[in-house]
């Protein structure tokens, strides 16, 4: 079997390792390495790239150029920087590409990345919420395949048969409800950093983790179920599922219900990815459904975690609105991570910056192109910061 050429964009982080880690049990051989990257983190992606040994290892942070050039000397591994690098290392031949850098920073070579017959594992849902019609469109366009790699998505994307996409009434996703699931308003309204970051099932990066806390993870997979699967709001359900066993499930007009089930260990999905079309072998923890023994369902809180509703109304807008909302999710993530504002301040640093932004402009259903979007993405921005600082004044 001839080699599959690989390429990790966001090597260094939770979902980049993980592959790495299937990677590095495979058979020598299996797998070549095209281009590792990571964002600032210098050290780390020299240290991953003496090990995986890539074509090139790219750093998005130009000043941290020089320190992974000199990391690397004499190993005749290339290095690069910059965000063109990024793209350009996104865009060389590879036959399969994990886009797992986080947030909006991954759009432009998560969209370099689709080439025809590549396949893209997408971990960077972030890119679907800013701008999902046109990268969907763009990876029929070009024949690429995408393959989910969000463990709820994956999870659909294997109940979901071609045969039979014509029969199929929704799709639910399950959400953990994070570390906040049984915490009262008042308890969440004081809420620190190190509470939000405790997921009581998954280990992930710092975004995702506080997203998990807000369920806005969950209002943005929503928005990443109907992008990738052409379906409408009402189509995708999500249900609170603590032990996090089963991922997806996918309902037929029959009522047939089919569903993926697993330890809750990103190696999964990202193996059935890897593999695809084929399966392969992961250390992860088999099911014992015995001793499990019970699994637990409950509805989401809409009181306690209004960011599921604020993405589907974002939804229902189009894209100009997602985008907003992750833009304003960004900011807000970003500065609750930085203790400036509360935990319940995320939500309504989001809902002011989507009122004020669609108060002062016609957010577009579609995006024509990726400048339009970026353009959204950077505006929002501002406004968010904007609603940030009114918000720290007024307590100061
Ligand atoms: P992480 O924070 O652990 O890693 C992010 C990676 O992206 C790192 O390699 C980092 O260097 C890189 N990066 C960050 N900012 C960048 C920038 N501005 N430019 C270039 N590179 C940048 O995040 P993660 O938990 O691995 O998540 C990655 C993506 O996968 C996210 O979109 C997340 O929603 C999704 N995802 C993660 C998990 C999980 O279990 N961690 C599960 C489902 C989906
Ligand atoms: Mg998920």
């Amino acid at each position: 079997m001839s080699a599959r050429r690989i390429s990790i964009l966001g090597a260094t982080g939770s979902v980049g390792l993980a592959t790495l880690d299937l990677v590095g049990r495979a058979e020598p051989g299996r797998y070549e390495i095209v281009a590792l990257t990571a964002n600032s983190n210098a050290e780390a992606l020299a240290e991953l790239a003496r090990r995986y040994r890539p074509e090139i290892a790219v750093i998005a942070d130009p000043s941290k150029a020089a320190a992974l050039k000199d990391a690397l000397a004499g190993t005749g591994i290339a290095s690069a920087s910059g965000p063109e690098a990024l793209v350009e290392a996104a865009s060389r031949d590879a036959d399969w590409v994990m886009a797992a850098i986080v947030g909006a920073a991954g759009l432009a070579p998560t969209l370099a990345a689709l080439a025809p017959g590549r396949v893209v594992a997408l971990a960077n849902k972030e890119c679907l919420v800013c701008s999902g019609d046109l990268f969907m469109t763009r990876a029929r366009d070009v024949g690429a395949t995408v393959l989910p790699v969000d463990s709820e998505h994956n999870a659909l994307f294997q109940a979901l048969d071609d045969d039979h996409r014509g029969y199929v009434d929704s799709v639910t996703l399950t959400a953990s409800g994070g570390p906040f699931r049984t915490w009262s308003l008042d308890e969440m309204a004081r809420a620190t950093r190190k509470d939000a970051l405790a997921h009581p099932v998954w280990s992930m990066g710092a975004k995702i983790s506080i997203d998990s806390a807000t369920l806005m993870n969950k209002g943005l997979e929503v928005i990443e179920a109907c992008r990738l699967f052409d379906l409408r709001s009402e189509q995708v359900k999500v249900v609170v599922h603590p032990q996090s066993i089963i991922h997806g499930l996918v309902e037929y007009s029959d009522g047939s219900v089919l569903a993926q089930l697993g330890a809750p260990d990103m190696r999964i999905p990202i193996a059935s990815a890897l593999a695809w079309p084929e399966r392969m072998r992961t250390p992860a923890e088999r099911l014992d459904l015995a001793r499990i023994a019970k699994l637990d369902f409950e509805k989401p809180d809409e009181a306690r975690f209004p960011a599921l509703a604020l993405a589907r109304t974002a939804l229902m807008h189009g894209e100009g609105m997602t985008s907003a909302l992750n833009a304003a999710n960004e900011i807000a993530v970003e500065t609750f991570l930085n203790d400036h504002i509360g935990f319940l301040d995320m939500i309504a640093v989001v809902s002011d910056s989507l009122d004020e932004v669609d108060g002062a402009e016609t957010l577009p259903k579609r995006f024509a192109d990726i400048d339009e979007a970026i353009a959204t993405d950077l505006r929002t921005r501002d406004v968010a910061r904007g609603v940030v600082k009114r918000l720290t004044a007024k307590r100061a």
